[in-house]
């Protein structure tokens, strides 16, 4: 049942809080849907889950319109993990509450730009990429020092935080670098005078290790829901 999946995720958490001598109620389980069907999203919903990731625009607006008619009592929060292309800025920022994939400044902008026109603030993360893989977005590290000057600024954006997505490695203790160089990163930001806490980072095989390393937000998807069919990205 999913139920009891959920509670086991719960539970390795708390573990891996209580070794880091940190408090659980500072971190969150984003359930990632990507490939999940609306009924076992409000599965979801029943087991006590709120917070849902989806990479792609469209899939979440579908899916989003669904469960807010056959899951009335309860309000859903979308996050966007996915890379956001400029043509999907406006329906994302009219759906989802945080957007972790932004990685430009020019992005960051326009996100601001829609968000004054319909009124919001818009929450955002900085992505940041800490390797050399081609397939991946996101900031250099460098490159978010650079920018926060002028992304900090925007008006109608709340930038909460950071967000990665490191290599995969068979064994999760070889991602700790990562995840502790987006830590430091942030702390670096912090002590220039800029105001964010999120680290968003884990996923279903390393969870442990980036809450050990300072994670807010954790993204999981495989351990709730099983393995995706390929082309669900
Ligand atoms: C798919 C995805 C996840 C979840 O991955 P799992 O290994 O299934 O937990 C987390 N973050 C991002 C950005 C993703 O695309």
């Amino acid at each position: 049942m999913l139920l009891d999946t959920v509670k086991n995720v719960y539970s390795r958490m708390a573990r891996a809080a209580l070794k880091a001598e940190r408090d659980l109620t500072g971190i969150r389980l984003l359930a990632v849907t990507k490939g999940v069907g609306p009924e076992t999203i409000s599965e979801a919903v029943e087991s006590g889950l709120r917070e849902f990731g989806e990479s792609r625009v469209q899939a979440a607006r579908e899916k989003a319109a669904i469960l807010r008619e056959s899951v009335r009592d309860s309000v859903l929060v979308w996050h966007l993990i996915g890379h956001l292309q400029k043509n999907k800025v406006r329906p994302s920022v009219e759906l989802f509450d945080l957007i972790h994939s932004v990685d430009s400044p020019e992005l960051a902008e326009l996100i601001d730009t829609h968000a004054g026109q319909l009124g919001k603030i818009q929450n955002i993360l900085l992505q940041v990429k800490l390797s050399d893989e081609e397939s991946k977005h996101g900031f250099s590290p460098d490159g978010v020092l650079k920018a926060a000057e002028r992304v900090f600024r925007l008006k109608n954006l709340k930038v909460a935080g950071l967000m990665t997505i490191p290599p995969y490695f068979e064994d999760p203790a070889q991602v700790r670098p990562f995840y502790r160089e987006l830590r430091l990163l942030r702390d670096t930001l912090i002590s220039r005078g800029f105001e964010l806490r999120e680290l968003s980072m884990g996923m279903s095989h390393d969870f442990e290790v980036a809450i050990e390393e300072g994670a807010t937000i954790v993204r999981v998807g495989t351990e709730l829901f099983g393995e995706r069919k390929k082309e669900a990205a």
